[in-house]
C-alpha cells in the first residue's frame, strides 16, 4: 500500500518516513495513530506518578519530508523540531500556510544563529554564552522572545554537547539576563541504555538541576527530556516536552 519515494536524494529510501502522505490516506492515518499511542504513553505515566505537570508533544521531524509534517499537522500535532537548519528552513517555506510552532533542537553553529533567531520559537540546545548571547542580539523587535533552553551535559560524555552539571548554575544567570531571550529550563538527552532505572536516575537529576536553580531565584517551567525510547521515565521525572522522532514518523535514514 505504501508507496516508498525518496525526497531527498542521497537518503535511503525508508517505507514509512519518505512516503507521501498527500497521496496515501493510509499513511496519514497511520500518523495520527501513532501520535495517538503516544499520547496515551504519557497519560499512562502520569496516571502513575501523581505526575503534576503538562507534557507536550515535540514531533522530532528531522529528515522528515514536508508532506508528512502537514499530515501531522492534520492530527493536531502543533511543535515540530528540527536539527538541520537549510532542511528546516526549506520546509518552513513550503508549510507556511499553517500556524508550526518551530522548535530548533540541534547544535547551534555561531554562524548560524541569525535564521535560527529570526524563524523559530525555541531553541532547546543553547550550551555557551556566545550563542545565547548572538540570539539574543540577532532575535528580530517584532517578535516575541526566544524560548531558551539549556542543554545539559547530563552524564558527562565527551560525544555530547551540552554544558557541565558544574557550569550550569553560572551560565543559567547570565542567559537569564539576555534581553531578547525568555530561559525557560534545561534539555539532556541521557546516556543511551535499556534500563529503567538508569534512565530514571539521569532525568532525576536533571530535576534536581532545575530545581536548585529554582530556589536560586530563577523562574523556570521546562523540562525537554525523554525521546521515543524513554519517554516514560522522563515524564515520570517531570519532562514537559518530550521530543519524539521515531516513534512518529518511522526510523530515520541515518542514525543520529
Ligand atoms: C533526533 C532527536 C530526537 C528524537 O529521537 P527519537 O529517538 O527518534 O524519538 C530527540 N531529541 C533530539 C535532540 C534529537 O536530535
Amino acid at each position: 500500500m505504501i508507496d516508498p519515494k525518496t525526497w531527498d536524494e542521497g537518503t535511503a529510501p525508508n517505507s514509512f518516513a519518505q512516503a507521501d502522505s498527500a497521496q496515501n490516506p493510509t499513511l496519514a492515518a497511520a500518523l495520527c495513530t501513532r501520535i495517538e499511542h503516544i499520547v496515551q504513553r504519557i497519560a499512562t505515566v502520569r496516571s502513575g506518578a501523581n505526575a503534576t505537570q503538562e507534557t507536550h508533544i515535540l514531533a522530532v521531524s528531522k529528515t522528515v519530508n514536508a508532506e508528512n509534517m502537514r499530515a501531522a499537522f492534520a492530527c493536531g500535532q502543533r511543535a515540530f523540531g528540527e536539527s538541520y537548519l537549510q532542511d528546516a528552513l526549506l520546509k518552513q517555506e513550503a508549510l507556511n500556510d499553517l500556524g508550526i510552532e518551530w522548535h530548533f533542537i540541534g547544535p547551534v553553529q555561531a554562524n548560524k544563529t541569525r535564521p535560527i533567531a529570526e524563524h523559530f520559537a525555541w531553541v532547546h540546545s543553547v550550551d555557551r554564552l556566545r550563542i545565547a548571547e548572538r540570539l539574543s542580539q540577532q532575535r528580530p523587535a517584532e517578535l516575541p522572545a526566544l524560548n531558551i533552553c539549556i542543554q545539559v551535559n547530563i552524564d558527562r560524555e565527551a560525544s555530547k554537547s551540552g554544558v557541565l552539571p558544574e557550569d550550569l548554575s553560572a551560565l543559567a544567570h547570565r542567559i537569564a539576563t539576555l534581553p531578547r531571550l525568555r530561559l525557560r529550563g534545561l534539555m539532556a538527552i541521557p546516556r543511551p541504555t535499556d534500563h529503567h532505572e538508569a534512565q530514571a536516575d539521569s532525568f532525576r537529576r536533571v530535576r534536581e538541576l532545575q530545581e536548585s536553580l529554582c530556589r536560586e531565584g530563577l523562574a523556570l517551567d521546562t523540562l525537554s527530556m525523554g525521546m521515543s525510547d524513554d519517554l516514560e521515565a522522563a515524564v515520570a521525572q517531570g519532562a514537559t516536552w518530550v521530543r519524539i522522532g521515531t516513534a512518529i514518523f518511522g526510523t530515520r535514514p541515518s542514525s543520529d
